[in-house]
């Protein structure tokens, strides 16, 4: 229940917070303590069109600014968020709950593609063929779509939106974030701090709401692309839509993450990333890992230190001093979800090494906390294994060979990220060849690339064909004009006449 001062989260349209009356709405909890915090309002259609015009008036200013001036404003923006990252980490973390340092870790990947984007200049500049036939020239440059839009997951509610906007608006579109209408209000402070940076209104624009915001971005014919993050169903139901009515879309979707453990892989690291990749942000990533394949004679060792690592970690609210190690989930109705994936598991007949059913944190009983859970020969037949949980639960598969393991991960649906964890460089080779998932990491858990290189999964974990950041965001964001010149040659027209005054 919420009472008469529950804060309200507005909209951000044409450089102000904007509020309206008799809105729909949805609470904002704060997952550690189970409390309602704010309101957040849902966009009706005229808000929508309203949001949607003003990033076109934006886009007209924005994209008539110089190269250098632009770069200004995305140094400016650079700057602030590095100097008043702290508040914008606290904020993640009050809405989201994971811990505080993980959420610094969030705004400094975000970050770097900030940066990445602050060198636009040379990552949007066209080429040039001089005398492709005689006195003619061919050359391109590229320009910005227009108004873009993202809808964001909410389990990276700083992270995903900049993965996209960074690049969109240096590259000189204006960009409409949905956020999650579950931790909704780090994309205002960004807006503000946009602001702040010197970016005309209405370049930057937040549309709180649900699927009537996503379907007036979807319809909208001004809307000009669409950058999705979230669930499998959602990416491709953006996918289809965005693409019925002529737009780009990149839609990143769901994820299984499997780690191949071969019998001669380090095994201390091999449980430490285990338990860093399976239980960090409460299971909460797209890039968790969620399966750990055992290759045998390794299982019950792996299983042990695992069991080991997860008695040591401290789980609480992610604010709080100390910090621990693991935060809430983000909804109780979430969290009763991961706990059905766990009655499922054991009903098909998975051992429950450790079991994190109906935990609860000292002082903070109706805080949204579920504890982490290690379940061992979980079938592969189970729907615990074979859909995404996305909370802290991992799952033993023991199997006799690399083959087998390998066999398993390309017959899953999703291909987002993997890891193999081995001290033999031939088998690693192989392993990267021979996986059908986007994103693979060698004796590293969660292989998210680095901003100049590009984020995507393979086959239901991503629909589209251009990547997050990195070139192919340069490339989803901008479109490129190739010019054929004629100029007659001056000298069999008179010479040539610069208009100045002549003298005799
Ligand atoms: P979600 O699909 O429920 O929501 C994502 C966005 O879509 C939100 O903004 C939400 O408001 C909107 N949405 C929800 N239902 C909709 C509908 N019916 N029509 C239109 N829009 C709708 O996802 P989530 O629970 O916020 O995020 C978790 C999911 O995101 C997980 O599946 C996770 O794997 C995935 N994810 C993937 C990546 C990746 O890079 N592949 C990264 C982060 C998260």
């Amino acid at each position: 229940m919420t009472d008469q001062s529950t804060r309200t989260i507005p909209h951000w349209i044409d450089g102000a917070e904007r509020v309206v009356a008799g809105s729909r709405t949805a609470p904002v909890f704060n997952p550690a303590t189970g409390a309602v915090q704010a309101e957040v309002q849902f966009a009706d259609d005229a808000v929508i069109a309203d949001a949607i015009a003003s990033a076109e008036r934006g886009f007209r200013v924005w994209s008539q600014y110089s190269i250098a001036k632009r770069q200004s404003v995305m140094f400016a923006f650079r700057e602030l968020l590095n100097a008043r990252k702290g508040e914008l980490a606290a904020i993640i973390t009050s809405e989201h709950g994971k811990v505080l340092s993980d959420a610094a870790g969030e705004i400094a990947r975000g970050m770097e593609v900030v940066e990445l984007a602050c060198g636009f200049p040379s990552l949007t500049k066209g080429e040039h063929s001089e005398n492709v036939s005689t006195g003619i020239d061919v050359y391109t440059f590229k320009q910005p779509l227009g108004v873009i839009g993202i809808i964001s997951p909410f389990n990276f509610p700083v992270m995903v939106p900049m993965w996209f906007f960074s690049v969109a608006i240096a590259a000189g579109n204006a960009a409409i974030v949905k956020p999650s209408e579950k931790d909704p209000s780090a994309s205002i402070w960004l807006a503000k701090l946009w602001q702040e940076a010197g970016l005309p209104d209405g370049v930057f624009t937040v549309l709180q709401g649900d699927k009537q915001a996503v379907d007036g971005l979807l319809n909208s014919p001004v809307v000009q692309s669409i950058s999705f993050v979230g669930s499998t169903p959602i990416a491709q139901y953006i996918y289809e839509n965005a693409a019925r009515t002529g737009k780009r879309v990149q839609a990143l979707g769901g994820a299984k993450n499997h780690m191949l453990v071969l019998p001669d892989a380090d095994l201390e690291l091999a449980a430490d990333m285990a338990v860093n990749a399976g239980y960090g942000a409460a299971g909460e990533r797209c890039m968790a890992i969620s399966v750990v394949l055992a290759v045998e004679p390794v299982a019950d060792d792996l299983v042990a230190k695992i069991r080991e690592r997860i008695g040591r970690l401290r789980i609480g609210d992610g604010a709080s001093t100390p910090e621990p190690d693991m935060g809430p989930l983000i909804t109780g109705v979430h969290r009763d979800k991961v706990a059905g994936y766990v009655d499922v598991a054991e009903a098909d007949g998975a051992d429950i090494v450790v079991d994190g059913r109906g935990f609860q944190v000292d002082g903070a009983e109706d805080g949204f906390f579920f504890g982490p859970t290690l379940l061992d020969k979980v079938p592969t037949s189970s729907a615990a294994y074979r859909e995404e949980i996305f909370g802290p639960v991992l799952s033993i598969v023991r199997v006799q060979s690399y083959d087998e393991g390998l066999e398993l991960i390309n017959s899953g649906r999703f291909g987002n990220g993997t890891a193999i964890f081995t001290n033999d460089g031939g088998a690693a080779r192989r392993f990267q060849n021979e996986v059908q998932v986007g994103m693979i990491g060698v004796n590293v858990p969660i292989p998210v690339p680095v901003a100049y290189h590009s984020f995507g999964g393979w086959k239901q974990s991503m629909f589209g064909d251009a990547k997050a950041y990195g070139v192919h965001g340069f490339d989803f964001f901008t479109r490129e004009k190739a010019i054929t010149s004629r100029w007659l040659d001056p000298a069999k027209h008179g010479g040539i006449d610069l208009g100045f005054p002549q003298h005799d």
